[in-house]
């Protein structure tokens, strides 16, 4: 397996299209995997935003009081706004928002970036992540490049361990997980459990690659990797009957 950022490629401005700017900066064989950091796919997505657009309201209002009051840091009452229009329920207000986005996934501040974003204030996730990453792929088929697999990643944080590494927040030509339940173990017991988070796996990969600062290098080929045979799901994000953490949550009293 091989992993090469692609490189050169320009600031991303709203409109731009990323499959033309991918495909003419490499060379993309079927197999491929095309990771695309959400930062650019959000600025080619024009999901650039300001605190101005973010009318106050009085739950933004009480949250950034609550985080100023646990913290000592102050908090915007716009940046809380514009974390609750980009959720569709909060898990935890203070001392830092947890939320899930409208497509399901769950993250610090509903993964609104306030860095790589000139010009703005704010960058929000795509929409959509996954018509994202379909549309791009759409794009590379239109100029040729057939059977590759667009993931759209972002920088993520998570419980219980310091530090962040990428995710999978959208896909396309690719299952998110194989499942090898079933298979054998090499002492020839079967396996129970085991789903691996392809998507997931290989997004934490290419994010080692594209870097988190003023690197330049959003997107990333992965070749040389199969997904092999294995059954494939497309389960990433946990309902909340599935999410134990989330339903322990949901019982711990917030004041
Ligand atoms: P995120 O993980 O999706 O939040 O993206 P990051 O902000 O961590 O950026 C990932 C990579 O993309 C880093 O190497 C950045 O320098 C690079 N990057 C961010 N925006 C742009 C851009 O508009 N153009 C280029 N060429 N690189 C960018
Ligand atoms: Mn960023
Ligand atoms: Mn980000
Ligand atoms: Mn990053």
């Amino acid at each position: 397996m091989e992993l090469e950022p692609v490189r050169d490629l320009p600031e991303i401005r709203a409109g731009d299209d990323l499959a033309d700017l991918i495909a003419d900066r490499t060379t993309l064989e079927p197999g491929d995997v095309v990771t695309v950091a959400s930062t650019v796919v959000s600025k080619a997505e024009g999901r650039t935003a300001d605190l101005d657009d973010y009318p106050v309201s009085g739950r933004a209002r009480e949250i950034a009081d609550k985080i100023g009051e646990l913290t000592a840091e102050e908090k915007d009452p716009r940046f809380a706004q514009a974390v609750l229009e980009e959720s569709t329920e909060l898990l935890i207000d203070a001392p830092f928002l947890l939320t899930e986005t409208r497509f399901g996934h769950i993250s610090v501040n509903a993964g609104i970036d306030r860095s790589n974003v000139p010009g703005h204030d704010l960058l929000l996730l795509p929409k959509r992540p996954g018509k994202s990453a379909e549309r791009i792929r759409a794009g590379l088929e239109e100029r040729g490049v057939d059977d590759v697999a667009v993931i759209v990643t972002d920088t993520c944080g998570r419980p219980f361990r310091h530090g962040q590494r990428g995710v999978a927040l959208g896909w396309a030509g690719i299952s998110a997980s194989r499942d090898w339940r079933g298979e054998p173990d090499r002492d020839g017991r079967e396996l129970g459990v085991t789903v691996q988070s392809v998507v997931d796996e290989l997004s934490s990969a290419a994010n080692l690659v594209a870097g988190e600062g003023a690197g330049g290098t959003p997107a990333v080929v992965v070749r040389d990797w199969a997904f092999g045979d294995l059954e494939g799901s497309d389960e990433l994000f946990r309902s909340v009957e599935d999410d134990l953490v989330r339903q322990a949550l949901r019982e711990w009293e917030f004041d």
